[in-house]
Order: C-alpha cells, then structure tokens, then sequence
C-alpha cells in the first residue's frame, strides 16, 4: 500500500486546478501588462482570481490580496514591510511565538539587526498562545504582532478572533501566517480583526510557488520586491498567471466541500490517535480539540524520529518527523521544544497529515504497522532499555 501523508509539507495538485490553469500556460500566455488580446485574458484571469480569494477570506475588496511567490514571501513581506514602515515612527517592538515557521522566526531574528526587540510567547504544553499573554506583551512601541494561525507540525488551531481583537483595540497591526489554516478552518479577516494574512496554494491542492497577501486597505507596508508596476506597484515581477488562476481554483475546490472534509478527516485523525495511544509510552502533540482536521503529531520514546520514518518509508508510508525544512539536521523541532518536551522525547516524533485523498483503509494499514515498527526499533534501542531500566 502506498500512503502520502504529508499533505502538511505539500500537497498533490488537483486535476481540476492544473485542467483550470493549462489555457494560461498554452493559448494565453501573454503578458498581463500588454494591451493585445491574449494579454487582456490574462489580466481578466488575474482579476478574477484575486475576487475569488478576496471573497473567500472574506476581504471587502479584492483590492486587498497581493500574489506573491508563496508563503514565505508573504511572511517576509508582511513583516519586514510592517516594521520598517513603523521603524520611522520609533517603534521597533514584535511580539510573536515561540512555535512560528522559520519564515516568520528568522525574519524575526533578522529584524533584531534592524534594531527590533522581539517577545516570543510561550505556547504551553497545549501548543496554544494565551490571548492574555498578547495583550501583557502589547507596549508603547509595539509595531507588529504575528501569530501563526494554525502550526504546521502539531496542527494547534491558535484563539485568532481574541487575539486579533486585543490588536485592533490596542492599535496594534496584526498579522497572521495562515498557510496552514486556510482551507481548512473558516476563516474572515474581517470578522477576526485581521490587518495582514499569508497563504500559499501548494498546501491545498494547487501549484508550488505561487501564495498571497491579504493587507487590509489602509495599512501601511513598505514594498519588498521593487520593480515593474504589478500589484499596483506594490509587487513587482510578472504575474504568475496559471499560478494565480490555479491558487483561486484551488481554495474555491477546498472551501467549498470544507465542512464534509473536515468531519470525515477528524473522524479518521481521532481514530489513528487512539489507536496510537495504545502503544507504551506514546504522547499526543498538542491539544487534541484545536487541532487541524488531518493533523497528528504523536511522539514514542525510545526511538529517533528519522529510523521510523525510514521503516514507514519501506512500507510505503509518506510521513514526516516535523518540519521539512529542519528534518536532515539532527536538531529537535523547535516546535516540539517549545511545548517544554525534552531534546530526547523530542526527538522521536512523526506527522502524519492527512487529505481529502486519504481513506479509512490507509487508517487501518497505519494503526497496523506503526506498533510494530515502534516495537521493533526499541528492541535494540539502548535509550528504550534505559528507559525501562528506570521505570
Ligand atoms: C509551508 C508553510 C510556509 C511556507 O510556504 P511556501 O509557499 O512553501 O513558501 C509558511 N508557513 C507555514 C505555516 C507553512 O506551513
């Protein structure tokens, strides 16, 4: 049996998507700056999309998306643009998590040589911020808060309505990297006091490399990319045009059947959890009630992450031990750190990340060979017989 569950690192692109973007990348592949027909197309293709994403974020005017080159251009530019505008007016204080992406932390820690201070919050064991510890972290010269809206390993869905209501009420700009939410929990940046939200399309469905920023009308953000007038004049590059009709096309699909998604994935998550839990020491990662629909992240001591993830592998799973873009080091997910898990326990993590494409039968097969794949590794782990040497 062959299992993709990774859908938090990537997903596969829908047939519907790429059948909806090839006419941009064949027929109409004019520049959206040109004045000739297959130009205009373009641009019409590009307008429509950026009402679609407007009204499914719940914008008041498409006016407020930008398409970027994905999420982590979206993070970059909201936060660098926010800050650097607000470095003129003397303020130069963030407030963010402990459990963030890394294009949101290392922008973070790069802005702390712009002469930023940052607050990292704890997200306690439970891998939630407390919307009383914003508001505690809020000063005089708060520029920016960014809290992610939903964490890409443990899959914790954060209080963003409470929190984005402290912001608005304190007069601070909020924003959100919402890659992982959108798509998944209902989400209106209106409703939740949102000023600046991240999204990008390959973890829905649709194309690597091309994502948005919603920015509310009014808020003032300092360009990143300076060039040709795209964007209105607010990012420059030429519009990825199938990319742009292929991110619309892709939330519409995921947004529309998203409540049905979402009770069948939880049944499923919650089934693969229990059964999990059976095995010797095993720990759920995170609250289990805010939690993505098809998120599990469980930790099994005794064992390192990578092994399990090389048997899963031979047994034709596709699973992840936390980040894809910290998995090659040895290090723990800082994520795991932050819950206050130990480096060892750390360690020996999986994320399995389910779609719409999973089924009940792959559920089966995982509860069947991940405790003997855990059985069988801790029988020449030292660290196992350490461990239950002690009990
Ligand atoms: C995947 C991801 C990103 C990066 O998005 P790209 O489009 O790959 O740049 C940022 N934040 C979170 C939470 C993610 O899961």
């Amino acid at each position: 049996m062959q299992i993709y569950a990774d859908n938090a690192a990537t997903t596969a692109l829908s047939p519907k998507v790429l059948e909806a973007m090839t006419p941009y990348l064949t027929e109409y592949f004019g520049n959206p700056s040109s004045l000739y027909r297959i130009g205009s197309v373009a641009k019409d293709a590009v307008e429509d999309a950026r009402q679609t994403v407007a009204n499914l974020i719940g914008a008041k005017n498409a006016n407020e998306i930008y398409f970027t080159s994905g999420g982590s251009e979206a993070d970059n530019w909201a936060i660098k643009g926010v800050c650097r505008m607000m470095a003129q007016k003397g303020k130069n204080h963030i407030i963010t998590s402990k459990f963030e992406h890394h294009a949101v932390l290392h922008v973070c820690e790069m802005l702390t040589k712009e002469g930023f201070e940052v607050t990292y919050l704890d997200v306690y064991e439970d891998g939630l911020v407390r919307p009383e510890d914003v508001k505690n972290a809020i000063r005089e010269n708060t520029a920016l808060v960014t809290i992610m809206y939903a964490n890409n390993e443990i899959g914790t869905v954060q209080p963003i309505a409470e929190i984005g209501k402290i912001c608005r009420e304190a007069g601070v700009l909020f924003h959100t990297d919402a890659v992982q939410a959108v798509c998944n929990v209902p989400i209106n940046v209106e409703e939740e006091c949102i000023d600046l939200m991240s999204l990008t399309a390959h973890k829905f469905h649709g194309p690597k490399g091309c994502g948005a920023l919603y920015i509310r009308r009014g808020v003032r953000v300092q360009n990143l990319i300076d060039g040709g007038a795209q964007e209105r004049s607010r990012r420059a590059g030429t519009e990825n045009v199938a990319g742009i009709v292929g991110l619309a096309k892709a939330m519409e699909l995921a947004i529309a059947n998203m409540q049905e998604r979402t009770e069948r994935l939880t049944k499923m998550r919650n089934r693969l959890i229990e059964g999990l839990l059976n095995i010797e020491r095993s720990r759920l990662n995170g609250s289990l009630t805010h939690r993505l629909p098809g998120n599990v992240n469980m930790c099994f001591e005794g064992i390192e992450g990578e092994s399990l993830l090389l048997s899963l592998d031979l047994k034709g799973v596709s699973a992840s031990s936390g980040s894809a873009c910290t998995s090659g080091s040895l290090d723990p997910s800082h994520v795991l750190l932050s819950l206050g898990l130990p480096h060892e326990i750390a360690h020996g993590s999986l994320r399995l990340s389910f779609s719409d494409a999973n089924t009940e039968e792959e559920i089966d097969y995982l509860l069947k060979v991940i405790p003997e794949i855990v059985e069988y590794l801790r029988s020449f782990s030292p660290l196992w017989d350490k461990i239950k040497s002690e009990e």
